[in-house]
């Protein structure tokens, strides 16, 4: 077998759609595309077998039941798992994980251990947190460089009562693989080294990146349990899979309780039903099963060799070619990744960026990618991620390129460097500022202009006028709900409002601007909140601002008017 991308491409219908011809899709460590053969599984199933699983007795539900275990079985075979039972259908990886870490956890008591990394997808922390605060359980983190977990260490944090360690396969926010093998052979010592107690650690891995670009062998792998979702490897939203040791499974309590996860119920207690259905209470996503079914055979006829080399090499180019870019900083690696690219500019704030691609089609994410702790210890708030798949292209990442270069030749010395929040000044120095001189202003020459692009650039001249104001970036005036930093100032002056506004982000400060010169300087009730949302409307900046920047804006407004208000 060959594998050639372009006719990979094909497949995938959204990209033929009108619409869809000039995008760009680097967002695929988030959500992959789906085929048409997934797409028309899930239509197919509501037209020829809906009916809900196992309760029943007619034609229907015996063809849904049928359905479900059939893809159970081919679940367990892409997994590389011994038996379906082996195989629990979640939601999702978030799910999955919520599921074990609860069920794990049930059987133990304060003191005991569960070892993380600082990689961690939040899916795979918060539920920790949680369980830690309700049983007394203590949290460890393998050691680590600048958030990158150094396996070979995790030694230094395992001990007699460690119960749990769950790590992620791979990074969603940098990209790097975990190495599974060191990970593997030091638990192998652990437990063969151990007492009895220590015998009962159990060793989870977070399988969600890794599925769309590996061929998983959970068997290989070693581990204990594994979590993944399909919408990560061209599967449908609304699924996951949680594959545990039959044995395991066997002695684990059920997580949440309902139909379908019993034999029988009296008023006080319950018989749970046989594995793997003891931990599917409910009625299950059926139709996004009969997707996996048809994305599993899909990925079943694929050359997996032939991607991952595609992939590999594709990856290579991207890191060459953005490597390229005078003074942006790369914090992923071409080598052992998961096919992602990780990304800040000095003078560019990394939002500013994604909306700057968005509006040249270019779908690319930002922020902290639910890898908070991650981006902190590697020393950012935020970063741009273009995360590649099988169906993109040298071209793609030439456009990306392209994107990233144009709007640095229009970055100059008054950009404002991100900086961390809470510069420390006391609040009297906070009083000594400036309202910005917004005169200049002219709402007028936005209205006039017809598309995005020239909106972005006029936005970004606007952000000039507002000045850095080091001394008002503390907690006090942060605004919450904006994507990146946002902070503002109020007073009242000879009888109006007067304001002053900073950020961290270009794009914000340019909307700071145009709110600014709306209501700086009026006296009571001269604006109201939704005129200012008008205008936002009005220039076409709710459809094209992503919609947390859209909130953004809108968290600006509330703060303002509950300042005016104060
Ligand atoms: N873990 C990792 C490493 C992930 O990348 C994600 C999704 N971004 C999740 C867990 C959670 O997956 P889901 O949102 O599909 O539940």
């Amino acid at each position: 077998m060959t594998f050639s991308s372009q006719e990979f491409k094909q497949q995938f219908p959204l990209f033929s759609q009108e619409e869809n011809r000039g995008l760009v899709y680097l967002d695929n460590a988030a959500t992959t595309q789906k085929p048409a053969c997934v797409i028309d599984a899930i239509r197919d199933f509501y037209l020829h077998s809906n009916a809900n699983t196992h309760r029943s007795s007619h034609r229907l539900a015996r063809r849904a039941t049928e359905m479900v275990e059939q893809v159970r079985a081919a679940s367990a075979r892409f997994l590389g798992a011994q038996s379906p039972r082996e195989v629990v259908f979640t939601r999702g990886a978030t799910e999955g994980l919520n599921l074990l870490a609860n069920s794990l956890c049930r059987g133990l008591v304060a003191g005991d251990e569960i070892v993380l990394s600082t990689a961690e997808h939040h899916a795979n922390l918060v539920p920790w947190q949680m369980l830690a605060v309700q049983y007394g359980l203590v949290l460890r983190f393998v050691p680590d460089a600048n958030g990158v977990p150094q396996i070979e260490r995790i030694t230094e944090v395992l001990s007699p009562r460690t119960r749990v360690v769950s790590i992620t396969g791979g990074s969603n926010a940098l990209g790097f693989r975990t190495d599974l093998a060191t990970l593997r052979a030091t638990i192998a010592a652990t437990s063969s080294a151990a007492t009895s107690s220590q015998r009962d650690l159990r060793w989870i891995v977070d399988g969600s990146q890794l599925a769309a670009h590996d061929v998983v062998d959970v068997a290989a792998i070693g581990c204990d349990f594994f979590v993944c979702s399909a919408h990560k490897f061209y599967g449908p939203t609304g699924i996951g899979l949680v594959y545990g040791r039959e044995e395991l499974l066997r002695d684990l309590p059920p997580w949440q309780g309902g139909g379908e996860m019993i034999t029988s119920v009296d008023l006080l207690a319950s018989d749970y039903a046989d594995l793997p259905h003891r931990f599917e209470a409910g009625t299950s996503s059926l139709a996004a099963i009969a997707g996996l079914g048809a994305c599993l055979e899909f990925l079943g006829k694929q050359d997996r060799q032939g991607m991952a080399q595609y992939e590999h090499t594709l990856l290579a180019y991207l890191h060459d070619r953005l490597s390229q870019i005078p003074e942006l900083e790369l914090l992923s690696g071409p080598r052992n990744n998961l096919g992602i690219a990780s990304f800040v500019h000095p003078r560019c704030a990394a939002i500013d960026i994604a909306q700057w691609l968005d509006g040249r089609d270019i779908a690319v994410r930002v922020g902290h990618h639910c890898a908070q702790p991650l981006l902190h210890a590697a020393g950012h708030t935020a970063t741009v991620r273009a995360s590649l798949v099988a169906y993109n292209s040298r071209e793609d990442i030439d456009r990306l390129v392209a994107g990233v270069e144009e709007l640095v030749l229009q970055l100059d010395d008054t950009t404002v460097p991100p900086v961390a929040a809470d510069s420390g000044k006391d609040s009297a120095e906070a009083y000594s500022w400036q309202p910005d001189d917004l005169s200049k202003l002219d709402l007028d020459a936005l209205r006039t202009q017809q598309n995005w692009q020239d909106r972005y650039r006029t936005l970004m001249r606007w952000a000039k006028v507002i000045s850095r104001k080091d001394h008002i970036r503390t907690t006090e005036h942060l605004v919450q709900g904006c994507e990146s930093s946002a902070w503002l100032v109020h007073r009242r002056e000879a009888g109006v409002h007067r304001f002053a506004i900073d950020s961290d982000s270009r794009i914000v400060k340019g909307l700071g601007a145009l709110m600014l010169s709306q209501i700086d300087g009026v006296s009571d009730d001269a604006v109201a909140p939704s005129q200012l949302h008008q205008i936002f409307d009005e220039l076409g900046l709710s459809q094209q601002l992503s919609e947390s920047r859209g909130n953004g804006f809108r968290a600006l407004v509330e703060r303002a008017f509950e300042l005016m208000r104060a």
